[in-house]
């Protein structure tokens, strides 16, 4: 996740050092006399330890001590006191660390010392191709510069090669001793990092080049290098430079370029040869044929996928299972399943025919960050292409270069962007894959996952074969049933049911509050949710199966708490922030949803069901009511053609039945039967309704009301049997959301009730049945008012 959260300001004690920079991520001992910064840094070392550091000159600093100056450099650096020990002659030993850069407000305070307001300031991420390929240069230049140097210890080289974004590297690479101030001060003023990276790499260009030069003159002393010479030595290498940072117009012969590029790309022979042999056609044709571009992009592709090999680190479980844990609350059978997939992969290495792992539950359980985690804790990429509405081959495999704007199909266009011939990818939305006359994805999915054939996976734009042996394949899935069978058998299914009360709280507790405060900039002291709070969260602005829209939620809190904080007085810090339940409403509005039950007391004609939707479980009413008429049946409420027959079957029971329940035989000619379903917008299908359409027909025709509390699912038959029916988990997780407090299901699912979170098992009544007759036992309460019709 990028840190691109709202800037937080701070007021800080300010350290004015001279003729020094500390920069972010690193930690440097000093002296510090008496005076004003000494005094800051006392100040701070009881009150956070935080102090705003800025960079002077030697012959300024004197002006900022007696406070004549007090003109403040745009950008400085926040520091953290690791150490402040007062030494016996006055001074004090000081360890400070670099936290990070922040762009320096105005003076608050004077004296005893100086405070100042600072905002600080958050590395952008940065994107684009040019990024890896700087950050290789520079760390070359690190590489030659230690070869010159000698006596720089190893592990500090592999920690620069370690370094993974372009700020940090630049700020890292300044430490090179040969760096003045000045320099230094340059690379810290530039806040954008891959401009700052490209300055690095100037400077440090300059000084490799400095070095070398130096080294001519000490071996060729007659040799004498006058002015003239030696700048335009340098102007030389400067423009090279330049050239490859793309900054020059005289750029190269773009033929030469990409001769220059296929020569230095690692990738197999087979690829080599096709990319020379597209090259001396687009030489052949020169560069203003038509054709030109078509091969320019194909070539440009070639360039840019992945194809050579790489050292994976080996597979730690223990690190696994720390990662895992670290992202993920509770999923324990999710985990173990996963540790032992990785386990497998460990003992099998390449050899074996993995299975694809695929993720199915509802929206926001954690599917697609799961894969994340897997990623990370095998040390790989990760990238994810969501498969939804693709019903076209050539999304997949991509078209053939002779259609206008032709390109690779999504599953090459994604190893593009995991850079990596190793990376995990996550296949999303596997259940939406659809088929029409363009062909079927399905079979070009298989080939994908297929580690038979996906050693050669052919992309038609590509042309030549793609190993995708080596790529961790995880798909995600809302739904099972429409993954189509092939696709299906290839893959290991694991269920991720939704989350319990209990558990989005433990989530939002220790993972949404945490990662959005610190996404947004804003500390433990500046926000606190409280639980009730967060209760209040999930119970009244969200109805999720997942933790999706919940989190959206936390992350508004943080928003309009940074908010507050940023734009507080300086002079009055803001109080710390506790969000409670009361407070709730004032920052994200009027609550969206009603806890508790639909209906207001037992009623005659409703009956509560529950619906399993791709995105959870819902309650849902359903409502019979008989007017006069001819025995037509009316239905309304967006029904599917399945959930209209359950209706007509129940008709017919209710029908064959009515003198049982003591109704007139001719009620149903005098009666027509509306029966509707609220919140028609959303459309509702499938056979488990049939109980409950049932029991609010007889309960409008008898006029005995029905249990506000009781909810059920079933499918029914017409003479009254109760069949089994899928999504129980979900089912009763919703119905235990809405304080229901009896769940009448069919005997034939009672297998799966162990399968319930505790919680659920406790709270909820589970009652199993075989036939209406028990569930109308439960369910009907005793007669109130006769009621037969309400015209
Ligand atoms: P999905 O892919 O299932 O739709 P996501 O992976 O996008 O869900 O998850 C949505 C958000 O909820 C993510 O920020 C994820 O980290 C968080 N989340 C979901 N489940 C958990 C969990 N068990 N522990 C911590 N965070 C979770």
């Amino acid at each position: 996740m990028g840190n691109t959260g709202e800037p937080a300001e701070r007021d800080l004690p300010l350290v004015v050092l001279g003729e020094m920079v500390i920069m972010p991520h690193m930690t440097v001992p000093l002296q510090v006399g008496q005076g004003k910064s000494f005094r800051a840094m006392e100040q701070a070392w009881d009150e956070g330890r935080e102090v705003l550091l800025i960079f002077v000159a030697e012959d300024e600093i004197e002006a900022y001590k007696t406070g004549q100056s007090t003109r403040l450099p745009p950008i400085g650096v926040v520091g953290r006191l690791e150490e402040f020990m007062k030494l016996p002659d006055g001074t004090a030993r000081v360890i400070l660390e670099g936290l990070g850069r922040a762009a320096v407000g105005g003076v608050l305070q004077r004296e005893p010392f100086y405070r100042v307001r600072c905002t600080v300031l958050v590395d952008a991420e940065p994107d684009g191709m040019d990024v890896e390929a700087l950050m290789d240069t520079v760390k070359q230049q690190v590489d030659a510069f230690v070869d010159q140097l000698g006596e720089v210890p190893q592990d500090a080289v592999a920690f620069v090669h370690r370094i993974e974004h372009p700020g940090h590297l630049a700020d890292i690479v300044t430490y090179a001793p040969a760096f003045e101030f000045r320099e230094r001060l340059e690379i810290l003023n530039e806040i954008d990092p891959m401009a700052r990276l490209r300055r690095a790499h100037l400077l440090l260009a300059r000084q490799l080049e400095l070095m070398k030069l130096r080294q001519k003159i000490q071996q060729d002393t007659k040799e004498v290098l006058d002015q003239g010479q030696r700048e335009y030595f340098l102007r030389e290498q400067m423009r090279i430079i330049r050239r490859e940072l793309g900054e020059d117009d005289d750029t190269e012969d773009p033929i030469d370029e990409l001769r220059r590029k296929i020569a230095a790309l690692v990738a197999p022979d087979y690829v080599r040869e096709q990319a020379a042999h597209e090259l001396k056609r687009l030489a052949q044709q020169g560069m203003n044929n038509p054709e030109a571009g078509v091969i320019r992009t194909y070539l440009d592709w070639i360039l840019n996928l992945p194809w050579g090999e790489e050292h994976l680190p080996e597979i730690s479980l223990h690190e696994a299972q720390r990662v895992l844990d670290e992202d993920h609350f509770g999923l324990e059978r999710v985990k173990e399943r996963i540790l032992e997939y990785l386990a497998v992969r460990k003992l099998a290495g390449t050899r074996m025919r993995s299975p694809i792992l695929c993720f199915v539950g509802p929206p926001g359980v954690g599917k697609t960050s799961l894969g994340r985690s897997i990623a990370r804790a095998l040390g790989r990429s990760f990238v994810r292409i969501s498969l939804g509405g693709i019903r076209d081959e050539a999304e997949i495999r991509g078209h053939r270069r002779t259609y206008i704007g032709a390109m690779p199909g999504r599953v090459i266009q994604g190893m593009k962007t995991a850079r990596s011939r190793y990376p995990v990818y996550v296949l999303d939305e596997i259940d939406k894959v659809g088929q029409d006359f363009r062909g079927d994805p399905t079979s070009a999915l298989l080939e994908v996952l297929d580690p038979e054939q996906n050693s050669a996976f052919s992309d038609h734009y590509l042309e030549i074969a793609y190993d995708l042996s080596q790529v961790v394949f995880i798909a995600t899935a809302n739904q099972l049933d429409p993954i189509p069978g092939p696709l299906r058998d290839r893959m290991e299914l694991i269920e991720i049911g939704g989350y319990t009360e209990d558990e989005k709280l433990g989530i939002a507790r220790e993972f949404l509050v945490r990662k959005q405060r610190e996404f947004h900039g804003l500390t433990a002291e500046q926000l606190m949710i409280t639980d009730e709070a967060i209760l209040c969260l999930i119970r009244s602005y969200t109805r999720e199966a997942g933790v999706r829209n919940l989190e959206r939620e936390i992350a508004s809190l943080c928003r309009k708490t940074a908010r507050r904080v940023a734009s507080a007085e300086a002079a009055t810090p803001p109080p710390a922030a506790v969000i409670d339940a009361s407070d709730v409403a004032g920052y994200l509005g009027a609550p969206r949803f009603s806890i508790g039950l639909a209906e207001e007391h037992d009623e005659v004609g409703v009956a509560t069901g529950v619906a399993w939707t791709p995105t959870g479980g819902d309650t849902l009413a359903i409502e019979v009511l008989p007017v006069r008429g001819k025995g037509a049946l009316q239905i309304t409420g967006h029904l599917g053609q399945v959930m209209k027959e359950s209706a007509q079957t129940a008709l017919s029971y209710a029908r064959s039945r009515a003198e049982q329940f003591g109704v007139d035989p001719n009620y149903f000619d005098e009666h027509n039967i509306h029966i509707h379903v609220p919140e028609g917008a959303v459309p509702k299908d499938g056979p488990s309704a049939g109980i409950t359409l049932t029991t609010a027909l007889i309960s409008a025709m008898t006029g005995r009301p029905v249990r506000r509390d009781v909810a059920m699912t079933g499918e029914v038959t017409l003479r009254g049997k109760v069949l089994p029916i899928g999504g129980l988990k979900e089912k009763t997780l919703a119905a235990h959301r809405a304080g229901i407090r009896t769940f009448i299901l069919p005997k034939d699912n009672a297998k799966d009730i162990a399968e319930l979170p505790k919680k659920v098992r406790d709270e909820l009544q589970l009652i199993p049945v075989a036939s209406m007759d028990e569930v109308l036992t439960i369910a009907l309460a005793a007669r109130a008012e006769p009621v037969a019709t309400r015209v």
